[in-house]
This record gives structure tokens, C-alpha cells and sequence, in this order.
């Protein structure tokens, strides 16, 4: 199974969308807990990184390497 790399500041998608439609969330705090916020109703949850990775669907931007942004056409 695939290593998922993800860190603070990270727009990601889960794979169930947010109740109100928006299936991005920015990662604001790392650590035993996850925060995420979601970018359409700024609602943020606080989940255990265990439950945050078994619900990650993948990484949309990452903050880090912003400038080297690759472009993930195989969809
Ligand atoms: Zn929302």
C-alpha cells in the first residue's frame, strides 16, 4: 500500500466530502490528532492520524512543494 505524504498547511481530499458539498480540507495542526478545516464552510475537526489516513483520499496541493507543483493527469 502506498505511503501517503501529506504536512501542515496541505489542502487534501477525503474520500467522503464534507456535509456542505466541499471536498477539500487545509491540514492547520500536526500531531497525535490531525486538525483539518474545510475550505468551503471553514469548519474545522480534530481527528486521530490514524482515522485521518484510513479517510485520505489523496493530497491535492501540498504546501511544501508548492513551486513543483506535478501535474497528476493519470485520472
Ligand atoms: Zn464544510
Amino acid at each position: 500500500m502506498e505511503k501517503k505524504q501529506y504536512g501542515l498547511g496541505d489542502v487534501v481530499q477525503m474520500k467522503k466530502p464534507h456535509p456542505c458539498g466541499t471536498n477539500e480540507m487545509e491540514i492547520i495542526r500536526m500531531g497525535m490528532d490531525i486538525r483539518i478545516k474545510c475550505v468551503g464552510c471553514k469548519h474545522s475537526v480534530l481527528v486521530p492520524r490514524a482515522k485521518f489516513e484510513s479517510k485520505l483520499k489523496k493530497v491535492l496541493r501540498s504546501a511544501e512543494a508548492a513551486s513543483e507543483a506535478p501535474t497528476d493527469a493519470t485520472e
